[in-house]
């Protein structure tokens, strides 16, 4: 085919994504020169994209089906605008063959490789019997067409337990289940196949040994269309959970330079099949020894940024050149490593309710400057709503720095002072699990995070520092409030330095039945602190400062303390971490009940897909009910207590909104 009808100069872009990735590349091609074009849905219609875009096309409802992902609704979009190229990001319409062609045919550049060369390394099976053809080693599998649950049973037993069940056309870590022996095989397979069909609407299946003590280390390749291609190092992306990425960095920590050769060459080897031509990635995964072929990415991956800042290269600018028709600019040898870079994925979501997606409204979202190796990549801002219909990523915070070590301090550090409200992020459990030893010391496999899952989502502030940080937060503001109607209150006049002696009981919780009395008497500059179980009472100091903070010093150290208060709902982010609490009223007659708690609610809008449990049934506490998609990931609901299955009020295929009761439980006599 003539390549110049593939690849050629144009002027406006339509970006065909959304969030972070979305403005990521906008911006790229902003400093080009060019013009840009975002689509949204209903859902996105104040998403930042849109905002940062020259020009915004309206595609259709909130469902990525009726929008992100409708090839008519793109194409019409940039026939509207008159855009001559298309961007598909990651996720969404990147990887898909027919959306590729159907820009070709509608006469716009796509911003990738052909649908041929997709098609080729899209599927998992498909690409590796090509990898088989030109070399590449394998994970040892099967990866044939027939898919009857005998021949697929066959193959695991030839292979040899553990194995992998994955689907062909997976991506982000579904449709894949780990599989330890024979007698799991056929559940797993059926739960795969169901993930699968839903998330790609391909239940195809293949079987791969699995590897131990995975790693897995990937490397960035890009081609142009004149025949070169070149390799821009590995990553190593081993922090994984469910299979999907947490952290990323570059170069892999594990690999020297003879293997990291070795890895460059055979991913070269692996595009070379196929002559690829735009940014791709090539998977591997590695025993510790050897590396095998897993898959190719045949898109711009969501860990490219480390890639940029260890060798000074930006992707999404080298993408268009070739997407202009452009040669590559710098020879395999030109490209240089520099340092050390890692990215951590911020992710709307709550680590200690099993990673539950969090939506809502985002009502504070801070980030630190982007200076001293700091790089934040983000598609959400104050008042940007986080709606379940779409990926839960926000942002990525991406540190680089000369050595490891201080990039992993540098990321922490830019953790640290990310401050977003409103809603839930996992930014705790990130700023955990790079400061953990075995991270820093790299002695990790993918099972790293799930082995010490605990760990990481576990606060553990020394007892009582919570409360009494609230303590001081709760009086700060109930006495910002008695100055304001007192025109002549010492506080105003002094500062925070209340004459006399007073004393006020709080109440606070952290989750049901947690409820902690504290006693404080302050005045005259002086705080001491009584807590319910504790016989001592603290003596401490406090500073406040504008903007909701203040020092505390106890015992001779200070520390900083954020403090947001909202009608009973407190926000504090202390050394240890940060910690939503609640302020009982002790006048407004909260009580410890929780009505309703022997109703099971679906916690987000999803589908019904499976009933674990039938009515009647005598239930442990922690026992499966029943199993939801929310977001593309199955959440299995749980029994809170032990108890007996009353009534199940749903039913396999049902759509159930955010607080529907599904099934209702009575407790068991105590
Ligand atoms: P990477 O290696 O770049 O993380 P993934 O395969 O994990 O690649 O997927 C990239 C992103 O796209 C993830 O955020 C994932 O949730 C999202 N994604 C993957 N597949 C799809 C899909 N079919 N539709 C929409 N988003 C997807
Ligand atoms: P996806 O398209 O969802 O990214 P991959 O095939 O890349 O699917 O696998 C996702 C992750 O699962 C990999 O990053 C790797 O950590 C792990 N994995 C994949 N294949 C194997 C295997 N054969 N053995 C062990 N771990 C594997
Ligand atoms: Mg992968």
């Amino acid at each position: 085919m003539d390549r110049s009808k593939l690849y050629r100069r144009f002027r406006t872009l339509l970006i065909a994504n959304r969030g972070e990735i979305a403005c990521r590349v906008i911006r790229s091609a902003r400093a080009m020169g060019l013009r840009t074009v975002a689509v949204y849905s209903e859902a996105d219609r104040d998403a930042m994209h849109v905002a940062m875009a020259d020009e915004a096309v309206l595609l259709g409802p909130a469902r990525a089906r009726d929008s992100y992902l409708n090839i008519e609704r793109v194409i019409e979009a940039a026939r509207k605008t008159g855009a001559e190229a298309v961007h598909p990001g990651y996720g969404f319409l990147s990887e898909n063959a027919e959306f590729a062609q159907a820009c070709l045919d509608a006469g716009l550049v796509f911003v990738g490789p052909t649908a041929a060369m997709m098609t080729a390394m899209g599927s998992k099976s498909g690409s590796k019997q090509l990898m088989e053809k030109a070399g590449v080693p394998l994970v040892p599998g099967y990866h044939g067409e027939v898919q009857d649950e005998a021949i697929l049973a066959e193959a695991a037993d030839k292979i040899g337990f553990p194995v992998l069940v994955k689907a062909s056309a997976g991506g982000g870590g579904r449709g894949m289940r780990v599989v330890k022996s024979a007698g799991e095989l056929s559940a797993a397979i059926v739960s795969a196949k169901r993930e699968a069909k839903a998330a790609f609407g391909d239940d195809r299946m293949l079987i791969e040994k699995f590897v131990q003590n995975p790693r897995h280390i990937e490397v960035q390749i890009i081609g142009d269309s004149h025949g070169n291609l070149l390799s821009l190092f590995e990553r190593e992306c081993t922090l994984q959970r469910r299979h999907q990425k947490v952290i990323e960095e570059a170069p892999s920590p594990t690999l020297n330079a003879t293997q990291r050769d070795a890895v460059c060459a055979a991913a070269r080897k692996a595009a070379g099949a196929v002559n690829y031509v735009g940014a791709g990635t090539i998977e591997f995964v590695s025993d510790g020894k050897e590396v095998f072929f897993i898959e190719m990415n045949t898109r711009l991956q969501v860990e490219h940024p480390v890639t940029e800042l260890i060798t000074g290269i930006d992707l999404v600018e080298w993408q268009l050149r070739v997407a202009f028709g452009e040669k590559l600019p710098l020879k395999q040898d030109e490209i240089k490593l520099n340092g050390h870079a890692i990215e951590a994925r911020v992710y709307a979501e709550n680590p200690q309710k099993n990673f539950m997606p969090s939506v809502g409204r985002i009502k504070t979202w801070r980030t630190p400057d982007a200076v001293d190796g700091l790089r934040i990549d983000a598609g959400y801002r104050s008042g940007d709503a986080v709606s379940p219909y779409y990926d839960a990523m926000l942002a990525k915070v991406i540190a680089w720095a000369p050595t490891r070590e201080a990039a992993i301090e540098r990321l922490n550090r830019g953790l640290e002072e990310t401050d977003v409200r409103g809603i839930t992020t996992n930014i705790p459990f990130l700023s955990a699990l790079v400061t953990h030893r075995d991270v820093r010391a790299n002695t990790i496999d993918t099972g790293f995070i799930e082995r010490e899952l605990k760990g990481l989502t576990e606060t553990s502030p020394p007892p009582g520092e919570l409360e009494l940080c609230a303590a001081v937060a709760a009086v700060i503001v109930q006495e910002q409030q008695a100055a304001r109607n007192e025109a002549h209150s010492p506080w105003r006049t002094y500062g925070w330095q209340p004459v006399g002696l007073r004393t006020r009981v709080f109440q606070f919780r952290q989750g049901p039945g947690t409820e902690q009395k504290v006693t404080l008497h302050y005045g005259d500059g002086r705080f001491t602190v009584s807590l319910a179980d504790r016989a001592a009472p603290i003596a401490l100091s406090m500073m406040p400062y504008a903007g909701g903070g203040f020092d505390i010093t106890i015992d001779g150290v200070k520390s900083n303390v954020v403090a947001v208060i909202e009608n009973h709902e407190l926000y504090l982010r202390t050394r240890n971490g940060r910690f939503d609490l609640h302020w009982v009223d002790p006048f407004g007659g909260e009580t410890e009940e929780h009505v309703g708690e022997d109703k099971i609610v679906a916690p987000l809008p999803g589908t019904v897909v499976a009933l674990l449990a039938e009515e009647g049934a005598t239930l442990e506490k922690g026992a499966a009910i029943l199993t939801l998609e929310v977001m593309k990931m199955e959440q299995t609901l749980r029994a809170p207590y032990a108890g007996v299955l009353k009534k199940i009020k749903c039913k396999v295929g049902d759509i159930v909104g955010e607080g529907v009761e599904l099934a209702e439980i009575e407790p068991a006599a105590a």
